[in-house]
């Protein structure tokens, strides 16, 4: 077979992986994206037709990548001329003391997000048809909002090839061979690179085996559920609804986004799901979490049917302390990799995705990466250095 040759190879067209070819196009970089499966396609992490975008985070160096994050969307809707976000804002609700809410709370404070606290009677006057837990607080990250999922996905590829750019899909990467070049083989066809990333969510740990690295990856199939409003409308973006971010109850972490996608239903999920294969993610029929979120919405949400009206599946790839990797191979610096995205990756595809073409062209990272290093994990890596 004969090769054909690039500046960089990106494996896995998920948002990451999109996102990083594009920033590699823009830099003039003849890059080739791979994805295993014919594109679109529903069984990664980056389908569906939206995900919450926000600036309230537990963390600084979260929040401080999401105001570069946010000016790279608007910059991505202006390239192509779509609307890829709308703002709703997010309610935040938890125990006024709690640890985590604090966290978020002083987060949002020290970066001078903005931000509105409403106390119980503003609750009822503005969240109608939601009943706030006892003791918990609520403040709203005005910044936040619902990003249009699957029409990101799709204007980030087609941008990139606009700038030049090779998609090839239904193209399964099979083995990889480190060196300068790198050598990428897939059923089909070989590709030699000066470097090469993996973006390949899920399948992360399938494709590193071939570069003798396991990074601690936790991958989770989540049940993605639409809940039906008893009025049409009644939590609806139109009505101006909010997302939301539910912690410190006794159901650890759920969130909801308006109705929207599906007029008449809200989507509402637990951010907590079961282990599965990748390849067999619906062999994984585990529905304990909806039973916590039927639980969660007769209580909180009167207005909904307590009942899921559609289920889909998706999944979340989850390190141990669920901050991303973001770093160059322990090895081979000319390998870069992009995974563990933890279900909360989405909102900062266009800042990741500079990120790793950066660590790709073998420049300084616009950000500290310390979080993101993969020598935080060293019993899991060592084995295989
Ligand atoms: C239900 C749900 C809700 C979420 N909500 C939010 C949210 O509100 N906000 C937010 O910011 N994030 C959210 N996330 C997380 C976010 O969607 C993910 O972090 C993000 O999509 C991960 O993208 P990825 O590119 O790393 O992975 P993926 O989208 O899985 O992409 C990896 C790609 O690599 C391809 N691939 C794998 N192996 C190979 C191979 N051998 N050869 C070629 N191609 C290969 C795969 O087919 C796949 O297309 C949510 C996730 C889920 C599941």
């Amino acid at each position: 077979m004969e090769s054909e040759d690039f500046d960089c190879v990106v494996v896995g067209a998920g948002i990451q992986g999109s996102f990083t070819a594009y920033h590699l196009a823009k830099n003039n970089k003849r890059t080739l994206l791979l994805e295993q499966f014919v594109l679109p396609h529903s069984r990664g992490s980056s389908h569906g037709q939206t995900r919450i975008i926000r600036k309230a985070y537990d963390q600084d160096f979260y929040t401080h990548m999401m105001e570069e994050s946010y000016q790279l969307w608007s910059q991505l809707e202006k390239e192509a001329g779509v609307q890829l976000y709308r703002r709703t804002g997010m309610l935040l609700m938890g125990p006024e003391m709690g640890e985590e809410f604090l966290l978020y709370k002083n987060t949002m404070e020290r970066n001078g997000i903005p931000t509105v606290t409403l106390d119980p009677a503003e609750f009822s006057a503005h969240i109608p048809h939601v009943n706030r837990c006892p003791g918990h607080a609520a403040i709203v990250d005005t910044t936040a909002g619902v990003l249009y999922a699957d029409r990101a996905l799709r204007t980030a590829q087609e941008v990139f090839q606009r700038l030049g750019g090779v998609i090839r899909d239904g193209e399964k990467v099979i083995d990889i061979k480190p060196g300068t070049p790198v050598t990428v083989t897939t059923a089909s066809r070989i590709y030699r690179a000066k470097s090469l990333v993996i973006t390949a969510g899920p399948w992360a740990n399938i494709l590193l085996s071939h570069t003798n690295l396991h990074l601690p990856l936790q991958v989770l199939k989540i049940n993605v559920c639409y809940w039906r409003e008893r009025t049409p409308g009644m939590y609806s973006v139109g009505k101006r609804f909010p997302c939301f971010l539910q912690m410190g109850s006794e159901e650890h972490h759920i969130y909801g986004l308006p109705a929207n996608e599906y007029p008449g239903l809200m989507k509402i999920c637990y951010h907590v799901g079961s282990e599965t294969d990748p390849d067999e993610r619906d062999r994984q029929t585990d529905r304990g979490d909806i039973a916590i979120l039927s639980r969660y919405i007769s209580r909180q949400f009167p207005g909904l049917v307590p009942v899921p009206a559609v289920v889909e599946s998706c999944m979340y790839t989850v390190t141990p302390d669920h901050h991303f990797v973001l770093d160059c191979h322990p090895s081979h610096r000319n390998i870069v990799i992009g995974a563990g995205f933890s279900g909360h990756g989405f909102k900062f595809g266009p800042v990741v995705g500079k990120v790793l073409c950066e660590l790709a062209l073998g420049r300084m990272p616009s950000y500290d990466l310390s979080p993101f290093k993969i020598q935080r994990f060293p019993s899991h890596s060592k084995a295989a250095l």
